[in-house]
């Protein structure tokens, strides 16, 4: 295995954003002339080759710096086709290596007033500040553990400074609070729930996102509303919550990273949470890539989902915003995230699930499952790394409404896995004309299987534009006696 990993595509690197003292300009330029060579270095100004098996991750498309998103696989990024997904080498690399867990470390955002400078400078500081006596007797004494303490003495409050200050460990959440939401309180309390999703309309008439709501509403315990999926605008999660809320329906708010800086994203959950929005779902977004022209930034996110729980974990538990002010009365919310079981390799999966429900992840609503024994290997690996009783699981399922989006899926969907029986299925049910009968089947057939599952706490129903077959759905899997009629 190479040291040394050359950028596999060559990509400029960040330009400061102000003009630096000549001595850092000089060392800025020699640590570009070494790193980008060796490690295709974009200068990112707060190095993690040692935390990602010193392959640098910024050159994912979506400058995530926290582990792959959702589709990842391990022939090609899905962003850009023409390179791998670089975070699937990372893992894979780590795996090899047994560096696996130091990928658990939730890393900060860019300081974007440090891209573009060095961070040699930093680790010369830091060094200084530990005192070359200490360093040398450190790396020099054999007792277990000593190097690693010392090394990690220089380089942790560099790549974790102050107003991060991210680590491995897992943050459980003040269980003395009452619930934040229904939905929390029913899962506490050990009921398997339903949360469906409804899709945003896409101009101002809300009629028809009414009626799914007023139609839904009995049969769920929450309705998800998606933030933009595709990349493409619809009218916002923040105002279809607000319309559920006012319903009396209880909302989960989806939030994409993709939209959002830093400031925008603590803003508008802290707004939601005024407006009476108590479920935040916390996902990276489809990338621009997804979204029709003219496209918008595809290069780097400002954060990512791990990010935005670690944030919004500690604005709620810690009462603090990411510069560290203080907020008197801080928001109260249950925080979910995403899961892709399908998504590349389920250990590399389920090591990215870990790290979510250590940043703050309560709750996770899975990615499209249509192969309940497959799953198992997937819950597996999330027992195996202690979370079934940190995190509340609900699958995600998509009622197959005919054989065109079933192929689709199967072909094109990042992330999702059709069995070849079930695209069989669908294709005869297609000759036959009851391809929505033979949908609704499989997704029955698929909850007899799930809900009984080990660690599965719940549903998440995405019908994708059928909103309608979701009170038959939960009435005929026999679901409608766990969810008290609103
Ligand atoms: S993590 Fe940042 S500093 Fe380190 S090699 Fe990558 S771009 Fe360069």
């Amino acid at each position: 295995m190479p040291i040394f990993t050359p950028g596999r595509r060559w990509q400029p690197p960040f330009i400061p954003f102000k003009k630096d003292s000549f001595n850092r300009r000089a060392l800025a330029k020699i640590e570009a002339t070494v790193k980008g060579p060796l490690f295709g270095c974009r200068m990112c100004g707060n190095c993690l080759l040692q935390e990602t098996a010193f392959i640098c991750p910024m050159e994912c498309p979506k400058g995530l710096r926290n582990g792959p998103c959702g589709g990842s696989t391990p022939e090609k990024c899905y962003v850009d086709e023409t390179r791998p997904c670089i975070w699937y080498k990372i893992f894979e690399r780590s795996f090899k290596m047994g560096r696996e867990e130091m990928l658990l470390e939730v890393l900060p955002p860019l300081d974007w007033e440090k891209a573009g400078t060095e961070t040699w400078g930093d680790i010369v500081d830091q060094a200084k500040k530990v005192g070359v006596k200490t360093i040398i007797s450190g790396l020099t004494n054999r007792e277990e553990g000593s190097v690693s303490k010392t090394l990690d003495s220089i380089f942790r409050p560099v790549r974790q400074p102050n107003w991060w200050q991210g680590d491995s460990e897992y943050h459980a959440p003040n269980t003395s609070r009452e619930p934040a939401s229904e939905l929390e309180r029913r899962l506490k309390a050990g009921e398997f729930v339903v949360a469906a999703e409804v899709a945003p309309p896409i101009s101002i008439k809300t009629d028809k996102l009414k009626q799914n709501i007023e139609m839904i509403k009995p049969y769920v315990t929450a309705i998800n509303f998606t933030d933009n999926p595709s990349a493409t605008p619809r009218m916002s999660s923040l105002a279809c919550s607000k319309l559920a809320v006012d319903m009396g329906a209880e909302p989960v708010m989806q939030v994409a990273a993709r939209d959002r800086t830093r400031v925008g994203m603590q803003s508008e959950v802290i707004g939601a949470s005024a407006l009476g929005m108590r479920n935040i779902l916390c996902i990276t977004g489809d990338s621009m890539a997804l979204g029709p022209c003219p496209r918008g930034q595809m290069g780097i996110l400002d954060m990512d989902s791990v990010q935005m729980l670690w944030i919004l974990r500690r604005l709620r538990d810690e009462a603090k915003y990411l510069d560290g002010r203080e907020i008197k009365s801080p928001p109260q919310y249950f925080l979910g995230a995403a899961a892709s079981p399908f998504s590349s390799n389920m250990k590399f999966q389920a090591l990215r699930e870990e790290k979510k429900v250590n940043a703050g992840a309560q709750f996770f609503q899975t990615n499209v499952v249509l192969d309940a024994d497959a799953l198992d290997e997937w819950l597996n690996e999330i027992a195996k790394r202690n979370l079934l009783d940190k995190v509340y699981i609900m699958i995600g399922l998509t009622p197959l409404k005919n054989y065109k989006t079933t192929a689709y899926m199967h072909s094109k969907v990042p992330g999702v896995f059709v069995p070849e029986k079930i695209l069989k299925r669908m294709e005869i049910a297609k000759e036959k004309g009851n391809e929505q009968e033979e949908g609704v089947q499989i997704t029955l057939e698929l909850i007899e299987k799930i809900k009984t599952k080990q660690g599965v706490h719940g549903l998440h129903i995405m019908a994708v534009g059928w909103e309608e077959i979701v009170p038959r759905i939960v009435t005929e899997a026999g679901l409608i006696n766990t969810i008290p009629q609103a």
